[in-house]
């Protein structure tokens, strides 16, 4: 059964969610969020632009690309700040 997130769970759980890494209960509840949250959706697309350039670069190298895991971070932090 799937139980409403807020904003707040939805960031916490997007990173996953992009990865596949949810259980099915857990993704249902961020879709339907993001479904109904412009601000989660929008964040959600940015951070799903920023692991898929995040992907390809590991493809292309083996190097830990930290300028897009610090990316990532200040995208959620960002997001989840004041309010
Ligand atoms: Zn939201």
């Amino acid at each position: 059964m799937a139980e409403p997130m807020t904003c707040a769970q939805v960031f916490e759980r997007m990173s996953d969610y992009l990865d596949g890494e949810l259980t099915a209960p857990e993704r249902l509840a961020v879709e339907a969020h993001l479904k109904g949250c412009e601000a989660c959706a929008a964040t959600n697309g940015e951070l799903k632009a920023t692991v898929e350039a995040l992907r390809s670069h590991l493809r292309a190298s083996n190097e830990a690309p930290a300028a897009l895991k610090d990316r990532l971070k200040t995208l959620l932090v960002g997001v989840r700040g004041p309010g």
